[in-house]
């Protein structure tokens, strides 16, 4: 008997054992599942954080110094990412200081000091640069915006039709980035042709590949006309400041395309 009842009082232990296991396996089911959500909090806090660092870094690139050569501690990177353009025309007040880089040309002087570095490491590397194009006036913009429109006009263009081929070309005063005084036209000294043969010159071999060093970005790159509203121009260099030079030279977007305002 004892026998049959130690044999039959055993499944209430084990039935015990069990109970007991199944608790313990719960309460330690219950603290990893806390652990495991109390983990995803600290994901989600730092996916957070990554974005408000991202937003922070973001906001700070419009704030703080773009550590260009002006030695102005107080220059802001977002001042050089002015957007011209057909849809971005300049305000009619918009005034400039210009600084002179010789042979009559003329930037906006709080690039002059990247712009200068950039032209003596150009000629320390053995080339020969000349800038045939820096800040216009409006009225010289004018000019050379009606002498192109003229040009289609002679061949038989509609005025219409005259001044969209223009706008391709030159632009329209108050839409262009020489009058910004942030715009140089760069070409080498053996091709100086404004036409697609310019970026095969060491000149535009050097520009596309250093430019962005100091702050220049190439502005109206192959492959994206339709959202810059101007034909493939390897000459024409655009200071947006170092920071956003790079960014744009890494991801190969245009400058619309960075600022998010591309139509
Ligand atoms: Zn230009």
């Amino acid at each position: 008997m004892k026998k049959r009842n130690g044999s039959e009082s055993s499944p209430w232990v084990l039935l015990l054992f069990c109970l007991s296991m199944c608790a313990v396996l719960a309460a330690v089911m219950l603290a990893v599942g806390k652990m495991k959500t109390a983990n995803n909090g600290n994901e989600a806090d730092a996916d957070g954080g990554t974005e408000t660092e991202t937003e922070a870094e973001t906001v700070s690139k419009d704030v703080t110094g773009s550590g260009t050569q002006t030695g102005d501690p107080c220059v802001r990177e977002g001042e050089f990412l002015l957007l011209v353009n057909r849809y971005s025309i300049l305000p009619e007040d918009f005034s400039v200081s210009l600084a002179d880089i010789g042979r009559g040309h003329k930037v906006d002087e709080r690039i002059y000091g990247d712009t200068e570095a950039m032209l003596r490491d150009m000629r320390a590397a053995g080339l020969s640069p000349v800038v045939c194009s820096s800040y216009r006036t409006e009225e010289k913009q004018q000019k050379l915006y009606e002498a192109e429109v003229g040009g289609y006009l002679a061949k038989g263009y509609s005025r219409a039709e005259a001044e969209a081929e223009a706008a391709g070309w030159v632009a329209a005063p108050g839409t262009s980035e020489h009058q910004t005084g942030l715009a140089l036209d760069i070409v080498d000294e053996s091709y100086q042709l404004l036409d697609r043969g310019q970026e095969a010159t060491p000149v535009q071999r050097w520009l596309s590949e250093n430019a962005y060093k100091y702050g220049f970005i190439l502005r109206y790159p192959n492959g994206k006309s339709e959202l810059t509203g101007v034909n493939y121009e390897p000459w024409h260099y655009r200071y947006v400041g170092k920071e956003a030079a790079r960014e744009i030279y890494d991801s190969g977007v245009c400058l619309e395309e960075y600022l998010g305002r591309a139509k």
